[in-house]
């Protein structure tokens, strides 16, 4: 008998598939933005340097400069196990939220961490509330522990927060608010947010994901660590994949109730943090600066790009992240089209969206290449 790779038959005929828990067939793949040396091999791109990536909503300016540094300093500590109770990140952290630190989970990225919600909320005979256009990983991460999602439609592609609040069952464990969401862009007022936390049923937990949280001005970001502070249901994620430009670390965290993190504890690998991300967050958290550079770097990409659009008559939805979501006819083609000239941004077809693409902001260089590949791809 030959054996290819992907069977699932084996040599003693045994299925791997019949062996696996009932379900896990059936879950979907996480549809990751294409790795540039990816895209390089299947379109026969020699230098793939010349290929730019728009596609992951990473931080084109790069790791805070001080983050390097003490990843460069960490590195030959790296044949010791990290801390796995991450006590200076945790501390560090502690003092920027103003909460106590027993208050804060790191984990790997905070996909991780939605992931831990899961083993910990989640099974047969519960459900996840969430928009229909929101973050896919809390689909994917239900389906993994067989709870059922009840998918809320969205308002102009904006969460409908009172929809959200009134579409809880007696089953619910959890209500995901991606905010500003991700693929769209778009983000709910601190107003809506203080209105929401009045309405919803004070016995689910609300989990807020503000992975771009930072990237917004300060009085438009929601104040949700008080709801961690008064006692509620509510567990904030953050993540240094986006304004920090570490993704390639993975480090996110959870803030709640001490309640909440001993059990989110009890669920995770003793030593889910590299001492490398702990050791290049603390410094991250400490250059300010960075934070600023690239909150102004994605304001005018969001200007450039957004006018560009506006020009070429593309419809986009306006956004408050450092990605924008715009409509540019068959998604999948004009995806294809482009990354063959070396431009990778991200289909939409798996959002229900095959008419859009959704595209990170890049540096200026990389937002005119984009832009005019586009034009060129496009016709116009
Ligand atoms: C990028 C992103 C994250 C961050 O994931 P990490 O695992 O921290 O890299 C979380 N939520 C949303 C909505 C995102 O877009």
């Amino acid at each position: 008998m030959k054996i290819h790779h992907g069977d699932t038959e084996t040599r003693s005929g045994a299925d791997w598939r019949t062996l696996a828990r009932a379900g896990i067939e059936s879950l979907a793949n996480y549809e990751p933005g294409r790795p540039i040396e990816d895209v390089a091999r299947e379109f026969g791109i020699a230098d793939p340097g010349s290929i730019i990536k728009l596609a992951s909503n990473e931080n084109a300016l790069g790791p805070s400069p001080r983050a390097v540094a003490a990843m460069q300093a960490a590195a030959s500590q790296m044949h010791l196990y990290p801390d796995g109770g991450t006590y200076a990140l945790r501390e560090a952290l502690a003092r920027r939220l103003k909460v106590s630190s027993d208050c804060i989970l790191p984990g790997t990225g905070s996909n991780e961490l939605i992931e831990l919600l899961g083993h910990v909320f989640l099974g047969a005979g519960t459900s996840i509330v969430m928009a229909e256009c929101a973050f896919v990983v809390y689909r994917l991460v239900a389906a993994i522990f067989g709870a059922q999602v009840v998918a809320v439609p969205m308002r102009e592609h904006t969460h409908d927060l009172a929809a959200l609040a009134a579409a809880v069952r007696p089953d619910t464990r959890l209500v995901f608010v991606a905010n500003p969401n991700n693929p769209t862009s778009t983000c709910v007022t601190p107003a809506a947010v203080n209105a929401f936390m009045a309405h919803i049923d004070p016995r689910v937990i609300v989990c807020f994901d503000e992975a771009y949280v930072e990237l917004l001005p300060p009085e438009a970001q929601p104040d949700t660590l008080r709801y961690v502070r008064e006692g509620r249901l509510v567990v904030v994620l953050r993540t240094f994949s986006k304004a920090y430009g570490l993704a390639g670390l993975r480090l996110g965290y959870a803030v709640a109730a001490p309640g909440c993190i001993d059990l989110l504890n009890r669920v995770r690998q003793p030593f889910n943090v590299s001492a490398m991300a702990q050791a290049a967050a603390v410094a991250a958290l400490d250059d300010e600066a960075h934070v600023t550079r690239t909150r102004a770097m994605v304001a005018e990409g969001l200007a450039t790009l957004q006018g560009e659009f506006a020009a070429m008559g593309l419809p986009y939805v306006p956004a408050s992240a450092n990605f924008v979501l715009v409509e540019v006819g068959q998604g999948r083609e004009i995806f294809r089209a482009l990354m063959r000239q070396g431009v990778i941004v991200r289909p939409m077809d798996g959002y229900g969206l095959p008419r859009h693409v959704r595209v990170t902001v890049g540096t200026r260089a990389e937002n005119a290449r984009f832009i005019a590949t586009l034009k060129r791809v496009l016709g116009v």
